[in-house]
Parts: C-alpha cells; sequence; structure tokens
C-alpha cells in the first residue's frame, strides 16, 4: 500500500472518532464486534489509526475485543455438538462496564459474508441465540442513547472478494478499501466539513417529514405493494444522534438515511427485496414477506430461505417491523453500482425496513419510556433488529396525512419534495 493510502486510512480513523463517536477527552472508547465474535486481527493496521486518534482525543484507555475466524471454524469443526449456545459473557460484560461508566462503543463491520456457508443451520442459530441473549443489555443502551457509539465497515479479503469477484485477488481489497473512501468523503479536502455540510442536509429532510406527521406510508414497486402505519409522536430521525447527556455523535459511517419507527402492528401487504442480505455468515437474496395486522404470515427466498425462516422465529416479535428508513436510489452508495452484501452499505444504499427492535429514541420521550408503555405505543421490542433493502429507482411511496389524503414522499426511487 503507498503513503496516499496511509494518509487515506488516518482521515478515516479520524472520522471515526470525532465525526462518528465525537468521543469527548476522559471517555474511554471500546471497539467490538460481538455479533460476529470480535473485531478481525487482520485489521489491525486500521485499528492502531483509530487507537491514535482516540487518544489525541483525550481517551484515557482504549481496548479491543478481537477475533480470528479461523477460531470459530474450528468450533464449528471440533466442538461438541450441544455446546453452540456458550458465550465468552466477560465479552458483553467488559463492553457494558465502559459505555455504563460513561465510555464510547465503535462497533467494526467488517465480515466475509459466506464465511460460514455450509455449516450446519441448527447450529449456527444456537450460535446467533447466544449472541443475541449477549447483545440484548447493549443494544437497550443503544435504543436510550446511553452513550456515543458508530458502527464503520473495514474491508477484509474474502469480503472484497465477494464485493469484487472479477477483479484478480491482489486488487480486490484496494478497490473496496477505495469505494468506501469514495463514499464516506474521505477523498474530499476536507472530509470532516464535507460531513457536517451532508449531516445538516440530512437533518432537513428529517425536519420535513416530522412536520408532516404522517400517519402511514404506501410503498409499491415490482413485487412491493405493502402499508405500513407510523405510530402518534414518531420522530423521523437522520444521522445526528445526541446521547443523554448531549453529546452529539454519528452512528453510521457511511450514512444517507431518515428513519423512524413503526407502529408494529399495523404493516399489511408484500414487500419484496431489492438487495441481497447477509446475515449469520449466510446470504439470503430475492425474498418477499407478507404481512398481516404487523406479523409476517408467509415468507419466500431463492437463496437462503431456510436461514430467513430460522430469523422469522427468533422471538414472536422477529417477524414484526421495528424500522422504517428512506433512502433516495441516486445515494453515492447506489450510484456505486455495487452490492455490497454488509448491511451497513447496503442499507444506505436503499429505502430499508428492519425485522425486530425499533430504537426507543424514535418516538418523542422514547427513552424515558418502559418497556410496557414503549410496546403500549406500537414500538417493537425483540432480540433481533435486521435491516433489510426494499427500495429501487422503480419505488414510490405515499405519505398518509392526519385528514385522510395523500401525498408523494418519493417517486422512483427519489425524494418526491425539494427542499
Ligand atoms: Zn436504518
Ligand atoms: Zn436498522
Amino acid at each position: 500500500m503507498d503513503s496516499n493510502f496511509q494518509t487515506n486510512l488516518k482521515k478515516y480513523a479520524n472520522l471515526a472518532v470525532n465525526v462518528g463517536l465525537n468521543l469527548q477527552p476522559g471517555q474511554k472508547l471500546i471497539m467490538q464486534a460481538l455479533k460476529y465474535g470480535g473485531v478481525p486481527i487482520q485489521i489491525a493496521p486500521l485499528v492502531r489509526e483509530i487507537a491514535t486518534s482516540a487518544y489525541q482525543a483525550g481517551a484515557p484507555l482504549v481496548d479491543v475485543l478481537w477475533r480470528d475466524d479461523d477460531l470459530n471454524l474450528i468450533r464449528f469443526k471440533h466442538a461438541p455438538r450441544d455446546s453452540f449456545e456458550e458465550f465468552p459473557a466477560w465479552q458483553s460484560k467488559g463492553i457494558l462496564e465502559v459505555i455504563e461508566n460513561g465510555g464510547a462503543m465503535l462497533s467494526i463491520s467488517a465480515f466475509d459474508p459466506d464465511l460460514m456457508a455450509g455449516q450446519d443451520p441448527d447450529l449456527l442459530s444456537q450460535q446467533q441465540t447466544a449472541i443475541r441473549k449477549y447483545w440484548k443489555p447493549i443494544s437497550t443502551h443503544i435504543g436510550k442513547n446511553t452513550m456515543n457509539w458508530t458502527v464503520l465497515s473495514i474491508p477484509v479479503a474474502g469480503w472484497a472478494r465477494k464485493v469484487f469477484p472479477d477483479l484478480p485477488a491482489g486488487e480486490q481489497e484496494a478497490a473496496l478499501w477505495d469505494t468506501l473512501f469514495k463514499i464516506c468523503r474521505i477523498y474530499e479536502e476536507d472530509p470532516v466539513a464535507a460531513w457536517k455540510a451532508h449531516l445538516i442536509k440530512l437533518g432537513k429532510r428529517s425536519e420535513y417529514l416530522n412536520q408532516k406527521a404522517y400517519q402511514g406510508l404506501h410503498y409499491t414497486a415490482p413485487g412491493t405493494d405493502l402499508r405500513i402505519g407510523l405510530p402518534e409522536g414518531h420522530v423521523w430521525i437522520s444521522a445526528g444522534f445526541k446521547t443523554q447527556s448531549g453529546i452529539p455523535f454519528t452512528a453510521n459511517i457511511p450514512t444517507e438515511e431518515v428513519f423512524t419507527l413503526p407502529d408494529r402492528r399495523l404493516t399489511e401487504g408484500t414487500v419484496s427485496s431489492s438487495r441481497p442480505l447477509a446475515y449469520s455468515g449466510n446470504v439470503i437474496n430475492n425474498f418477499s414477506l407478507t404481512f398481516k395486522e404487523g406479523k409476517v404470515v408467509d415468507f419466500s427466498a431463492e437463496q437462503g430461505e431456510q436461514v430467513l425462516g430460522s430469523l422469522l422465529k427468533v422471538d414472536p416479535n422477529a417477524s414484526m417491523l421495528g424500522e422504517v428508513a428512506l433512502v433516495p436510489n441516486s445515494s453515492p452508495i447506489s450510484q456505486s453500482g455495487l452490492l455490497f452484501y454488509n448491511t451497513l452499505l447496503d442499507e444506505n444504499a436503499s429505502c430499508h425496513l428492519a425485522l425486530g427492535s425499533a430504537y426507543q429514541f424514535s418516538i418523542k420521550g422514547g427513552e424515558k419510556l418502559s418497556t410496557e408503555e414503549f410496546n403500549a405505543r406500537g414500538g417493537n421490542i425483540s432480540l433481533v433488529h435486521e435491516d433489510f433493502m426494499v427500495g429501487s429507482g422503480e419505488m414510490n411511496i405515499d405519505g398518509l396525512l392526519p385528514d385522510g389524503n395523500t401525498e408523494p414522499v418519493m417517486r422512483d426511487g427519489e425524494w418526491a419534495f425539494n427542499l
């Protein structure tokens, strides 16, 4: 890698720490990827740059929960078949210790989407169940904005191969880095300033939608005719989050979405996926879900149908929606023309929905609601939060106004209103 690459890597790390987390002096930082077994050891060069930026920002301690993919494969090969609900509970406790004492959390999304293909689906789902159980208390803090957190994608070999299968092996990772730098505005003269301008633009979209207070949305596209109810007091949110203590942060890098929560009981109709979904080391592709009274009552998938079925069955609320997100088809990620097999990137290329939990902060005063109160207002609570992509250049979305009229929100995949 050349010296330009090193400079860009530093800029990327700086963006994660100063725009993503907005790490404050005195805040400890934990880097983790609990859902994937840890931060892959092969990305240590970037992790070191992030640690450098974090210490420069005044972090008293930066810690990392590492993983080695081969160790997980060894477990699947040799561990007793009835042991897949075992989990290193100390990792979850370690993360909680940092965030409950005022620290920040950086989640790393870096994995080979096909790593676990061919492994026993029952064992995979047992492992997922264990991960979700230990992730749950952390996700509760996320839903209440206890701490500043962000998610960052980092290329690894198996993933780069999946995105650029036609490039020679030696060029795939560099091509993925180049794409990532482009869509994360690293090539801009001042990436931090470019991000701030972008966040202001996104904020205007969410303000507009909040003023409208739509009662629901109607999605139409090939294979899709779906009505989603929005609860009273829902709040459209763009990248600009704030912790309960008032620290502004950006939860995803990159981010192009404006999102809120649906009333989990009010989804009706059928929606078809527009991009493959990488889930627990498998790919689910060309799938559709049919909802009645908020619940999936029928589903099919050309690829990964069994994995999709087990996702929907994780708990009773895994088959209900918890997030509605709007992203124009002209987003820079979509315009790259690439399929990323990585939800952080694919969800920012396309309108998406999430199965499972809703973020409590996406309803007015939500951070303070008890589980029962949130539930009563239509919020969904589940061990799952799985985003899936439904938007395309052929999607239209209408908003249902409180007076019963409808108006266009998106046409042919683009915003139907100018600001
Ligand atoms: Zn989203
Ligand atoms: Zn989501």
